[in-house]
């Protein structure tokens, strides 16, 4: 078999794990941490497998033709994936993008050709801001293909083919704990779902981000975990349609400072520099290894990108 690829498609998931030993040690934690690096994708991030995932399903379906334009609402690493999807398949891009997401991630979008339009964080504080922002998508972009990713089924499904199935088996079913952030819900409500259906007592916890760090009428622009939201306390009409409300079993919060600490413990422990979710995902896997009940549990954190990707906000 030749070792070539011959697409950027062929190139997403079977990410590595790797065990933060000198970062378990420095600390004397009990449980282990096994970081998932989403990073190993081709365009950086988890993004990556539901961008070719919707992509494919479209394709699959006859609704993309060559030369279409892919539109979605993104913090930025879905639009990276979809924009490097659709150079790769030979189509348009064009994202919604709040006014305070990672400059870096403006920066690389440009360069993947895609079309930006800019959004006040405000608007999402509206009750009604998903509704709404997905009408105006419509609205504006007729005969462009809407990826969804919020309600799109593809997304958890390729978390629950995909993701899922890399930790159970790179594990070799050792896995006692998931934990990762919710930003469309997919990865935690796909992959948790694949692992618990192999281990009824696999824990799934969310990191989310902790009220100092949450935008407000008084302050729109905190500094924010980029890609990660609230879902404690949220209505349910306000959460993601592809965020599976009973999948986690525990929630924990943090704020954005914890978060990029813990992703520079991890640069300085392990020569890993992940970003500012993955910040926040091994922050709250590090508490759970520090309880006595998790003593040599495995404990596996999903980190969705690099941090080079908010160099602007690392000082
Ligand atoms: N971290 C980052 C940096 C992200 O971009 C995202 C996706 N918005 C997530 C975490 C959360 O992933 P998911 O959408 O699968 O919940």
């Amino acid at each position: 078999m030749p070792r070539i690829h011959n697409s950027i498609t062929d190139l997403i998931g079977n990410t590595p794990l790797l065990e933060l030993h000198n970062y378990r040690r420095k600390r004397d934690l009990g449980g282990r941490i096994i970081a998932k690096l989403e990073y190993f994708n081709p365009a950086g991030s988890v993004k990556d497998r539901i961008a070719w995932a919707i992509v494919k399903d479209a394709e699959d379906a006859g609704k993309l033709r060559p030369g279409d334009l892919i539109v979605d609402v993104t913090s930025g690493n879905t639009g990276i994936g979809l924009a490097a999807v659709a150079a790769s398949r030979g189509y348009r891009a064009k994202f919604y993008l709040s006014d305070n997401i990672s400059p870096d991630k403006v920066k690389i979008l440009r360069l993947y050709c895609a079309e930006i339009v800019t959004v006040e964080n405000q608007f999402f504080l509206d009750p009604q801001a998903l509704e709404k922002i997905t009408q105006r998508v419509k609205d504006e972009n007729p005969g462009a293909f809407f990826t969804d990713q919020l309600a799109n089924p593809a997304n958890p499904r390729v978390h629950f083919e995909t993701t899922g199935p890399e930790i159970w088996r790179d594990t070799d079913g050792a896995v006692d704990i998931l934990v990762g952030g919710v930003g469309t819900g997919g990865t935690l409500s796909g992959g948790g779902r694949f692992l618990k259906s192999k281990k009824p007592g696999l824990k799934v916890v969310i990191a989310e981000p902790a009220e100092g760090s949450l935008p407000t009428e008084e302050n729109p622009y905190p500094d924010e975990i980029d890609g990660v939201h609230k879902v404690t306390e949220v209505p349910a009409e306000q959460l993601p349609g592809n965020f599976d409300t009973t999948i986690a079993d525990e929630v924990i919060a943090l704020n954005t400072a914890d978060a990029r600490r813990a992703a520079l413990d991890l640069v300085a422990d392990e020569g890993i520099f992940a970003g500012t979710s993955s910040g926040a995902a091994l922050w709250a896997a590090t508490q759970l290894a520090g309880r006595p009940e998790n003593a040599g549990k495995v404990i596996v954190a999903v980190l969705p990108d690099i941090g080079e990707r908010y160099l602007a906000s690392f000082k």
